[in-house]
C-alpha cells in the first residue's frame, strides 16, 4: 500500500474479545499491506513475564508499575515473525503459556503499568506513520491490535475495526488452538481463559461495543479467510479514500 498525499502512512487499530480472531487476522492485513504489525496483547504478556522473572508479586502495584517502567523490551513488528525478546531472551512462546494466560489480567488492570505501555505503543504507531529511522514498514503504517486500540491508544487511526464473535465461536477457536480439538471438555477448560480473562479486562477497557467511528466486524460464523477479507476490504476501501 503507498502512502497517501498526507505523506504519513496508515494506521489501522483493531480490537475486540479473546478469540475474536483479532491476531490471526492483523497480522495477516499486515503482511498482505506491507505494513508492520503491533500486538499489543503482547506487550502486556511481556510484562507479566518480566515482572515475575525479576520476582515481584504481581498483586504489588508499586512495584509491578516500577518494573514495567524499567522493562528491556524489544517488540518485534514483522507480521510475518512477530518475536517478543525482554533483557536479551526471547519471549515469544514463554509469554503464551497458559499459566501466564491467567495471571496477566493482574498486571494488565494497573492503570499505571497501562499508562506506560499506552506511550510506547503511541510511540511504535507514530514511528511506523512517519517512517522514522529504525521502523519496519518505512512510513507505510502499522496494523496495531489489541483491547483498547481503537478507544485510547490510537483513537484517531485511519480506519478502527471492532471484531466481535459469539462466546461459543470464541471458546471453539481458543479450545482448538490450545487443545488441538473444540468438544465439551476442551471447550470448558478454556473457558478461565476467554470468559473470565475477558470479564476481569473489561473492568478498565471497552472492547465488547464498538464507540463512534469504529466499523464492528461479527466473525462468528466467518472462517478466517472470510474474516481476513472483510478487514482487508475496509481497510483498502479506507487506504482509497485518504
Ligand atoms: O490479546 P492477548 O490475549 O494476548 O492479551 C493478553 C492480555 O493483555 C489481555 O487479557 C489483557 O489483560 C491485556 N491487554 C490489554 N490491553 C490491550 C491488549 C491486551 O489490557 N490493548
Amino acid at each position: 500500500m503507498e502512502q497517501a498525499s498526507s505523506g504519513r502512512g496508515l494506521v489501522v487499530a483493531i480490537d475486540g474479545p479473546s478469540g475474536s480472531g483479532k491476531s490471526t487476522v492483523s497480522r495477516r492485513v499486515a503482511a498482505e499491506l506491507g505494513l508492520a504489525y503491533l500486538d499489543t496483547g503482547a506487550m502486556y504478556r511481556a510484562a507479566t513475564w518480566w515482572c515475575q522473572h525479576e520476582g515481584i508479586e504481581l498483586t504489588d502495584a508499586a512495584r509491578v508499575a516500577e518494573a514495567v517502567r524499567a522493562m528491556p523490551l524489544e517488540m518485534g513488528t514483522d507480521p510475518a515473525a512477530p518475536r517478543v525478546v525482554c533483557a536479551g531472551v526471547d519471549i515469544t512462546d514463554a509469554i503464551r503459556t497458559s499459566a501466564l494466560s491467567a495471571v496477566v489480567s493482574q498486571v494488565a488492570t494497573n492503570l499505571e503499568v497501562r499508562a506506560e505501555l499506552c506511550r510506547l505503543q503511541r510511540a511504535a504507531i507514530e514511528a511506523e506513520a512517519t517512517g522514522a529511522a529504525g521502523s519496519r514498514s518505512g512510513g507505510r503504517g502499522i496494523v496495531a491490535e489489541g483491547r483498547d486500540i481503537t478507544t485510547v491508544v490510537a483513537p484517531d487511526a485511519d480506519v478502527r475495526i471492532l471484531l466481535i464473535a459469539d462466546e461459543e465461536a470464541r471458546l471453539a477457536r481458543r479450545a482448538l488452538e490450545l487443545h488441538g480439538t473444540a468438544d465439551a471438555s476442551t471447550m470448558a477448560a478454556t473457558r478461565d481463559e476467554v470468559v473470565r480473562r475477558d470479564a476481569d479486562d473489561s473492568t478498565v477497557s471497552t472492547f465488547m461495543t464498538a464507540a463512534d467511528g469504529v466499523t464492528t466486524v461479527d466473525t462468528s460464523g466467518l472462517t478466517l479467510e472470510d474474516s481476513f477479507r472483510a478487514v482487508l476490504g475496509i481497510v483498502q476501501g479506507a487506504g482509497e479514500r485518504r
